[in-house]
């Protein structure tokens, strides 16, 4: 529960026109886990002059604060957020596609956008199609599949930093490499980004598409609400232990479980929530795995998926639960 000084602070903020406002919003309903308790003020803002004078405020009223898009990669604890979720999904996702070059608003869904590229005729980003986030969520953690990442097509990213200032990064700015970028914990939200593709065979690129997906639809569980892949593929160890799933397989964990969170039969990698997972039964099933992974090979797996504390701080998952006994 907030305080009664922040509670004021959020009363005040949400008559601002800052687009919508939520207060006590569940949290679960805004991660693909569907953990989560509530955040005091759920805020989602329908332009760009909304979303500036929110950081502005934000700033003003010193109030804690993140940012999300759809949720597929994070974990809210079960008490939520003590101050202000800004979400920018679906009311912040306008797009243009423009010869090569896509201009697009960081709430646009990544399934939607992928495939009307391809539509168009623009080739490169099909290894996205079955990502179910937003693009914002996407170039900031430099997501991607088959080994690739989305930070390849990025032309330039427009963020906006606490004291709602537009600021521009281009492609070699954002430093992108696996899973990562520098616009991770650097306090900026992505508000727009301007991607450039080849141009293709319209025919042969949703035909790629649609491989794709069919592929992911046999490997990824898809009856219990899940996060996608919990740890970190390691690039520099691939070829000796293999990705993640592997590793965590061949130690024989598939279908632990602890509470409602589980390693599924299908894939090793997930973690699933079958019904009423709280967060720590996800921390502890991810400590777990570490544990066991590190005792019987010595590698020690990272999270990919984010925790979300109580006051709003983001950690990589492995980071919330760091007692391991590595010896
Ligand atoms: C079934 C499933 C399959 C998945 N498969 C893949 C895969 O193949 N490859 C892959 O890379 N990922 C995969 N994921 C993980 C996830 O979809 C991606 O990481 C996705 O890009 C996250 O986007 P999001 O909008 O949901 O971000 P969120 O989960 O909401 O947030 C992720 C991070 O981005 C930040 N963020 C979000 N939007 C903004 C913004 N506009 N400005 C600043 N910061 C922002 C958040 O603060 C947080 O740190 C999968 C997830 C699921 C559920």
């Amino acid at each position: 529960m907030a305080t009664s000084t922040m509670r004021d602070s959020l009363k005040q903020l949400a008559r601002r026109s800052i687009g919508e406002t939520s207060f006590d919003a569940p949290l679960r309903n805004h991660s693909w886990w569907g953990i989560g308790g509530p955040a005091d003020l759920l805020v989602q803002p329908t332009s760009l002059e909304q979303l500036c004078t929110l950081i502005k405020s934000l700033h003003e009223f010193q109030l804690p604060h993140l940012f999300i898009g759809d949720g597929s990669n994070l974990l809210f604890d079960d008490v939520g957020v003590r101050g202000v979720v800004v979400k920018l999904g679906r009311n912040f996702s306008s797009y243009e596609i423009s010869g090569r070059k896509i201009t697009a608003q960081s709430g646009v869904f990544v399934p939607r956008l992928i495939r009307n590229i391809g539509r168009a005729g623009l080739t490169g980003l099909e290894h996205a199609i079955g990502i179910p986030g937003t693009l914002g969520g996407l170039v900031l953690m430099n997501g991607g599949s088959l080994r690739q990442g989305i930070g390849t097509h990025v032309q330039q990213v427009h963020a906006i930093n606490s004291m709602g200032e537009m600021i521009r990064f281009d492609r070699d700015s954002c430093q992108f490499s696996y899973r990562k970028s520098a616009l991770q914990n650097a306090g900026l939200v992505i508000a727009r980004v301007d991607l450039q593709c080849s141009t293709g065979d319209p025919v042969r690129i949703q035909q790629r598409m649609r491989d794709i997906l069919r592929s992911r639809r046999k490997k990824f569980p898809r009856r219990h609400p899940n996060c996608g892949s919990v740890f970190l593929s390691d690039p520099k160890n691939y070829d000796q232990f293999g990705p993640p799933g592997a590793i965590i397989e061949r130690c024989g964990l598939k279908t632990l479980r602890i509470g409602d969170a589980m390693i599924p039969q299908q894939h090793a990698n997930f973690i699933v929530n079958l019904g009423r997972a709280s967060s720590a039964d996800v921390l502890s099933l991810v400590r777990t795995v570490r544990q066991d992974v590190f005792d019987k090979t010595g590698f020690l797996l990272n999270c990919e998926v984010r925790y979300v504390q109580p006051d709003g701080q983001q950690v990589p998952a492995h980071e919330a639960c760091d007692d391991l006994q590595l010896t």
